[in-house]
């Protein structure tokens, strides 16, 4: 009797585990120019760790679906959230809080790699936290999986390095065909990114963030699911830094 009441706990467990798994269906691996992040009407300001490498700094590792969802085809806590029509990504999973100690092998590496820019006391730590919280949550990985994943690909695929071998190397003057940042790349790493444009102080169209993206389980890149509306135009800047 005893036994049976062991399997049975043991049995909803495992049901609870595995509808507590969250469906999306691909990563957005999300790096950014800084120079480009930096060079708005908003401006930047640099980490207490000092001013950042000239290299594409990390954003964020997010968690997407491949087609957005209805409101009706969301639960009722998710749809309780959300107020837009639609839902294109899952966000803020669980109340899970970033824990340093659980990172802090990371640390350093997440300093060069992940810094933030944002003129809010320089704490990088801060911005780490509201990743980890609005998508990191939703990520199926631990905290130290989802830090470590995201330092692991942008090591594996040296985009400053790619487009520099391809010519691209930031300047305020040049400009740069938008397809021949696409095909490095996409020669560089073997798969299709997506691309995110802003603009600088001056209006020019700058390259702002590439998304790379990976499959579910966090292991291999794929060519990006779905076309991006990027806000690029056909030539860009990457403004120095
Ligand atoms: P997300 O909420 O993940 O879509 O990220 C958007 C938020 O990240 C916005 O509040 C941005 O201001 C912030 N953000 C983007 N890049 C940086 C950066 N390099 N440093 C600090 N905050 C950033």
């Amino acid at each position: 009797m005893k036994l049976v009441v062991v399997l049975s706990a043991l049995l909803l467990l495992s049901l609870v585990a595995v509808s507590s798994a969250e469906e999306f269906d691909f990563f957005y691996l999300v790096q950014q120019w800084p120079g480009s992040f930096c060079d708005t009407k908003k401006g930047c300001c640099f980490p207490d760790t000092g001013k950042p490498a000239t290299d594409f700094g990390i954003h964020g590792l997010w968690p997407n679906y491949a087609k957005c969802k209805t409101r009706g085809e969301l639960d009722g806590a998710l749809e309780m959230v959300t107020k837009r029509k639609k839902k294109c990504w899952p966000e803020n999973c669980n109340s899970e809080r970033l824990k340093l100690w659980e990172i802090k092998d990371l640390v350093t590496e997440l300093d060069a790699n992940w810094p933030t820019l944002a003129c809010k006391g320089g704490k990088s730590i801060e911005f780490w936290t509201h990743e980890w919280e609005k998508h990191g949550t939703c990520s199926n990985l631990d905290q130290h999986g989802y830090f470590a994943t995201a330092l692991g690909f942008k090591a594996r695929h040296n985009l400053t390095g790619i487009l520099a071998d391809a010519g691209i190397v930031p300047s305020d003057s040049e400009t740069y065909f938008l397809s021949s940042i696409r095909d490095a790349i996409k020669q560089g790493t073997g798969f299709t990114a997506n691309l995110e444009c802003n603009r600088g102080v001056a209006g020019e169209t700058q390259l702002f963030q590439v998304y790379q993206c990976i499959d579910r389980a966090g292991e291999n890149l794929i060519d990006c699911p779905l076309p991006m509306q990027g806000n690029c135009k056909d030539r860009v800047q990457l403004p120095a830094f």
